[in-house]
């Protein structure tokens, strides 16, 4: 297990997101996710649909030629399908294939990295996290899960 995260490029990934904010001019929180899409939109072929999936899937990424789809589960949580979609958007960047779900492997640590990273910009989450420790105003902030944040705050070694 260990040898199978150490390979996957989490702090390139965390970059990869801090540029994709800069590019699409985001600033404000919560992140907005329309703004990120409509950014990316500009630049790739790219179609994002909700649908009921079952609760065993949030997203997934299909690429047929240039042409990307984003699929993300509707029925769960606004934080979820949050993040559900800044990690499809990750595997799409990072030019992943399609794979099925393994949750170990690098590409799906590193499509995590990017989606924690860029609706939880650590620069600014870090500011934050001095001035409240109270995870429940920080999730709302962010607009994030609390079990989101807490594994970011954890895995960037802030707590
Ligand atoms: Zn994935």
């Amino acid at each position: 297990m260990d040898e199978i995260v150490n390979t996957a490029q989490k702090g390139a990934a965390r970059n990869l997101a801090r540029k994709l904010l800069k590019d699409a001019k985001i600033v404000n929180l919560p992140v907005s996710l329309q703004k990120v899409l409509d950014f990316l939109k500009t630049k790739t072929n790219l179609q994002i649909y909700g649908y009921g999936f079952s609760e065993k899937v949030s997203g997934m990424l299909v690429m047929i030629g240039d042409e990307a789809t984003i699929g993300f589960n509707n029925t769960q949580h606004w934080h979820r399908r949050r993040f559900t979609i800044s990690h499809e958007i990750g595997h799409l960047l990072m030019g992943h294939t399609c794979n099925p779900v393994d949750k170990g492997s690098p590409q799906e640590t590193e499509a995590h990295q990017f989606a924690a990273e860029l609706l939880m910009p650590l620069a600014r989450l870090k500011q934050d996290f001095k001035q409240t420790e109270n995870l429940d105003e920080l999730s709302k902030r962010y607009a994030v899960s609390k079990e989101a944040l807490t594994r970011h705050l954890m895995e960037c070694r802030v707590i």
